[in-house]
């Protein structure tokens, strides 16, 4: 790997590699560093996975229009790079007749920041489309162009497609210092020093402390914990549109919502805390996500739960996106405080932050560029005849592994094998499900450990959970023989 690029971004969850894939639109060497061992790792693996509408954000301000262009482009983003998103739409449910001017609000600021269609519905309308609704509920704002997305799927596919279009990806190598010599941009790691024309800040919940390396005027990143419950498959149709409580000045509130894959989500909290990392779920968590999500929907058998996880939003102080070269610092591109609507403003971020730097460096366009990458071949989604002809070419995608999300050995091997492949179970798992499912792995993780030791060609006590020191096995407990 080389070592003097045009650019450097720092972070490889959405901002990073949405930024990455516009970037390799343009004639110029482009290098992705990642503290972690795979890219959605951070703040980009654990969300709730809405593409919002965008009637939330203060009007004017970046957040809202990186919204509202991101939802826009998502339809085509998606289509191009195999991601699963359903356009099923989102309700903000009052429960207080005395809350009701708080849903007219909210519309009209949805209708001044340009989302489109939004309608205030009536309790028997709202009963009509979703049948599980609380017999509090008043009125909603509903909102068709809200959708669900698989989060993982958004930044694995964002990656690939950068690399698949010449950007470098260095993994395990975090950015310990960045200082300027001469016209250019020193950037020190874990794994020694980069130089660049331009450095691209996207390092979620630590870009606060990567941009005060270099400027004068400072940020503060705040970390805020959010608590989920994910339900099983067995509730699928349980609910119909994202539903949301009324915002609060801590967030949009504890949601329940399907997912793309047919579980039901519920969460998240919203908790300042130290850490920038580690967000381990709580039990005070979970029980305000039960109590949240039966206000809104009523006879949510929350036992059916199969795992709770949470998340680290980056809350920079003055609660907007910062996009910008920072202050006194050329070539210096921040995006700090990309906390939600992150997800669903990725695609428009990447445009926007793209062309700045493109304008920065005088950057041409590529002849040749291919915005197409298709996902992990799912056997289960062909047809019986399909699935046939594929199994007697490649036997692998007939020996199903996951047995909850039947995912079958051929799809594991290719997540391994292709670009940017997984090398840990999670990495497996978010390219494929397997053990995402009821049982969490408990029946798939040793099967997937001896692929990964084989396809890696390493020893089966070297297979990790999530890089790093998270070894699974230590060593054997019993001679052979
Ligand atoms: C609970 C919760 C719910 C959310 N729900 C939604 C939603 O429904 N819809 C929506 O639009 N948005 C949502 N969001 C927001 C969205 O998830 C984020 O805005 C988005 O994922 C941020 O992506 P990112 O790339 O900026 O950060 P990250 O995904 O955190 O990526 C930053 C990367 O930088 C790396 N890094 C950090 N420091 C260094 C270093 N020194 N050297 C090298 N690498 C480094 C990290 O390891 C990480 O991989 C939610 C967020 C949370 C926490």
């Amino acid at each position: 790997m080389k070592s003097s690029y045009d650019i450097i971004i720092i972070g490889s969850g959405v901002t990073g590699c949405a930024i990455a894939r516009e970037l390799s639109r343009y004639e110029c060497s482009c290098l992705v560093l990642e503290k972690d061992e795979d890219v959605c790792t951070g703040t980009s693996k654990a969300n709730s996975g809405i593409v919002h509408a965008g009637y939330d954000a203060k009007t004017g301000s970046l957040k809202a229009r990186m919204n509202i262009r991101g939802n826009m482009l998502m339809t085509s983003l998606c289509e191009e790079l195999d991601i699963p998103f359903k356009r099923i739409g989102s309700l903000v449910v009052c429960t207080d007749e005395a809350n009701r001017k708080g849903i007219s609000e909210l519309c009209a600021r949805g209708i001044a920041n340009g989302v489109p269609d939004m309608k205030i519905l009536e309790k028997d309308e709202i009963r009509e489309i979703e049948p599980n609704i609380s017999d509090d509920v008043v009125c909603a704002l509903y909102a068709p162009t809200a959708g669900i997305i698989c989060p993982f799927r958004l930044n694995i596919a964002l990656a690939e497609c950068a690399s698949q279009n010449g950007v470098d990806f260095k993994f395990n190598c975090e950015v310990t210092d960045v200082s300027k010599l001469g016209d250019e941009w020193i950037v020190e790691t874990s794994s020694g020093s980069f130089e660049c024309q331009a450095v691209i800040n996207c390092a979620g919940t630590h870009a606060d402390e990567i941009h005060n390396m270099v400027s004068d005027k400072k940020f503060h990143i705040t970390p805020r914990r959010g608590d989920y419950m994910l339900l099983d498959r067995s509730l699928d149709g349980f609910v119909k549109h994202v539903i949301f409580p009324q915002p609060t000045a801590m967030g949009k509130g504890i949601l329940v919502t399907p997912t793309v894959h047919g579980n039901t989500l519920v969460g998240p909290t919203a908790v300042d805390i130290e850490s920038r990392d580690e967000a381990p779920v709580t039990a005070d968590g979970l029980s305000k996500v039960q109590e949240g999500a039966i206000k809104n929907v009523k006879g949510l058998p929350l036992k059916q739960v199969i795992t709770g996880f949470s998340g680290l939003r980056a809350h920079e102080d003055g609660g907007e996106f910062i996009l910008e070269e920072a202050e006194g610092c050329k070539g210096f591109f921040d995006c700090v405080g990309i906390e939600s609507p992150g997800l669903t403003a990725c695609p428009a971020i990447g445009e926007y932050m793209a062309l700045k730097i493109a304008e920065s460096l005088s950057l041409k366009f590529k002849k040749f560029w291919n915005g197409i990458c298709k996902d992990v071949v799912k056997p289960f989604e062909l047809s019986e005849e399909e699935r046939a002809a594929l199994i007697k070419e490649h036997p692998e995608y007939g020996r199903i592994i996951c047995r909850c999300e039947t995912i079958t050995e051929g799809e594991i091997i290719d997540a391994i094998r292709r670009p940017l492949g997984a090398k840990s179970l999670d990495g497996v798992k978010r390219r494929t499900r397997a053990g995402m499912g009821r049982c969490q792995g408990g029946f798939c993780s040793p099967r997937v450990m001896d692929i990964l030791s084989r396809e890696l060609n390493m020893p089966l006590d070297k297979v990790t959970k999530s890089g790093g020191g998270s070894k699974i096995i230590l060593g054997r407990t019993k001679n052979e023989g």
